[in-house]
């Protein structure tokens, strides 16, 4: 499982880099972006999105690779 932003929805408030514990959040054109590689899944960022643009995602991937 794997955190991402849904860049289509994502409005650029800033509100989830302010929540994340590790400052792995980052703005780029405006939207918000996680770096996969340090993110925790502590989730604390998707209930923080005002928009619900945070979203948890399933991946078949070998997830040490992403
Ligand atoms: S899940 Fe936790 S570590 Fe990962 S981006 Fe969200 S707040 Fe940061
Ligand atoms: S909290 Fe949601 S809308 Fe705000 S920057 Fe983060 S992902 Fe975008």
């Amino acid at each position: 499982m794997i955190i991402v932003v849904d860049k289509a929805e994502c409005v650029g408030c800033e509100e989830c880099l302010r929540v994340c514990p590790r400052k792995i959040i980052f703005m780029k054109n405006e939207k918000a972006e996680i770096v996969q590689r340090t993110c925790d899944k502590c989730e604390r960022c998707i209930p923080a999105c005002p928009v619900k643009a945070i979203k948890t995602v399933s991946i078949l991937l070998n997830e040490s690779k992403i």
